[in-house]
């Protein structure tokens, strides 16, 4: 068996291991990332980017259905169908060139690539399974990357008919009746993206609202949209399996009675969690938080010279938190003082309209014992919302009432994701009510009901 040597080894190439995998090489770091399947993880293979893809050719196919039917522009076309096939096939073009460029910016960095599925034998040893060979790697620091899976509920094991996001992302064909189980993240935008491409589509959700983690003003404009839509929910339901037939889902509803929901498809988007098995994880005993690996602020675990990151480090289980703690990661291996302590992780949810949060909402402020101001602006009165004919929802800011010092933002609109951006950053350099209120926003943009709602908390609003 051959035995490489290095100076960090990172245990999978998803947002979180293959930054950290650039950015230790960067920094003049030996490095080498193994991954089991392909280069990117669930952000570019199966989540994030393949998700927004349909959800886009999911937008664009409505809209051509709406003007095939009546347009208020004037706009005439006939009517519309889909050629599901290809959007698949245009969606895996864009992750191909997505992933092939993460392989092109690790080995520009110096980074090497293993394909091969690594074992963890102890903090300092990792044996991988290549095509080709079984390498042995000794390390001086390791970090596990290694993600999340969808959460199998007992009652409704993957399989069939009952699909998980990464079958939903790559349809051969469109079910006629899909039932999703979740109101989540997973459950609405997919929910949403399967009703605009012409699928019945019924949600099962387990709590009395959609989005639960939200504040249920912010997801109100998106209840409004499912119903618009024809979406039906049930929610306060739990459910109990398939039929025989597998043609029907048994559900409970809160009362105890049962029915059952007609369909050729469920997908089951009842969470995420760490993928923390069947990899040697436990021979190393670490620490655990639930049913993610517990690190401390700089993603160190209760073992020295073990590092985990992302989602396997729990929640939130985004993105673009997993990128900044590779980040971060790799700058401490290689020297740097950093800490993770970010004031804001900015959080997206695709549905239509969309929802966007950073940093606290009234209530999160009310808890951590904050005297705060809030204001919001609505969408009704911007006048690109006009254009863009999407009125609906709103920016809100939360605020320090003694020294105006912002946060939290929260916004529910179409295209409100492009608004993360300035929120994020005003949160981050400590931003006051007067600095967002008194920088010039161009004219039209979304981005002026940011400046209005500043304003509005400082009680001098212009434009409502
Ligand atoms: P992953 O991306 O899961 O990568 C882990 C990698 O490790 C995988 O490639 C895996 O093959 C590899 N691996 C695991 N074990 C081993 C082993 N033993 N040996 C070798 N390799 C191994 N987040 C957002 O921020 N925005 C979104 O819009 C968004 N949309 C999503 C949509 C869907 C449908 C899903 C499922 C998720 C979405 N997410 C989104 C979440 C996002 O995908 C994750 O937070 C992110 O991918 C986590 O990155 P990670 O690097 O921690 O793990
Ligand atoms: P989620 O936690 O967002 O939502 C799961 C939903 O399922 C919840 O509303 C929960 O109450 C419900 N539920 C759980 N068990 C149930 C049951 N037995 N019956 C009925 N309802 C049940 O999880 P998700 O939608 O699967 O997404 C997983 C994770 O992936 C997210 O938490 C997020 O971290 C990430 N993600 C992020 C984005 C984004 O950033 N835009 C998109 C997709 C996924």
């Amino acid at each position: 068996m051959r035995t490489l040597t290095t100076t960090l080894l990172v245990i999978g190439g998803g947002p979180a291991g293959y930054v950290a995998g650039i950015r230790a090489a960067q920094l003049g770091v030996q490095t080498i990332v193994v991954e089991g399947e392909k280069l990117g993880g669930t952000c570019l293979n199966i989540g994030c980017i393949p998700s927004k893809a349909l959800i886009h050719a999911a937008d664009e196919f409505e809209k051509a259905r709406h003007w095939a039917n009546h347009s208020p522009l004037g706009i005439q076309v006939p009517a519309a169908t889909i050629d599901i096939a290809r959007t698949v096939k245009w969606k895996e073009g864009i992750v191909q060139r997505l992933t092939g460029g993460v392989g092109v910016l690790l080995k520009r960095a110096g980074a090497q690539v293993i394909e091969g599925r690594a074992t963890i034998l102890d903090g300092k040893t990792v044996e991988v399974h290549t095509a080709q060979e079984t390498l042995r790697i000794q390390c001086q620091h390791l970090v596990i990357a290694s993600g999340s899976i969808a959460t199998e509920l007992p009652s409704l094991p993957f399989g069939g008919p009952v699909i998980s996001s990464t079958e939903a992302l790559a349809p051969t064909a469109l079910p006629k009746r899909l039932v999703v189980v979740g109101a989540g993240y997973i459950g609405l935008e997919l929910g949403i993206a399967y009703r605009k491409l012409g699928c019945e589509v019924a949600v099962v959700e387990m709590t009395d609202r959609i989005l639960p983690t939200y504040d249920e003003e912010l997801t109100r404009p998106v209840l409004a949209s499912l119903k618009k839509l024809g979406v039906v929910l049930h929610l306060r339901c739990s459910v109990e399996g398939l039929d025989e037939g597998g043609k029907a889902l048994r559900v409970r509803s809160s009362n105890a009675d049962e029915f059952a929901l007609p369909c050729d498809q469920v997908l089951v988007a009842a969470g995420r969690r760490p993928r923390t098995e069947g990899f040697g994880l436990e021979s190393l005993h670490l620490d655990i938080a639930g049913r993610a690996i517990k690190v401390d602020d700089q993603c160190r675990t209760s073992m020295r010279d073990v590092w985990a990151i992302g989602d396997v480090s729990g929640e939130p289980m985004l993105a673009h938190r997993g990128m900044a703690q590779g980040e971060m990661v790799a700058e401490i291996i290689a020297g740097h003082r950093r800490r993770f302590a970010p004031a804001a992780i900015p959080a997206i949810c695709f549905t239509d309209p969309e929802v966007v949060v950073a940093g606290l909402s009234p209530a999160q402020a009310e808890e951590a014992g904050l005297d705060c101001i809030q204001a919001a602006f609505p969408f009704s009165a911007n006048g690109r919302s006009m254009t863009l004919e999407s009125t609906e929802g709103f920016v809100r800011v939360v605020a320090r009432r003694d020294n105006h010092l912002i946060v939290g933002w929260q916004a529910v609109g179409r295209a409100v994701s492009e608004l993360a951006a300035a929120f994020s950053q005003s949160i981050e350099m400590g931003a006051r009510l007067e600095d967002v209120g008194g920088t010039i926003h161009a004219h039209p943009t979304l981005g002026e009901a940011v400046q209005e709602a500043a304003l509005r908390a400082l009680g001098r609003a212009l434009h409502v």
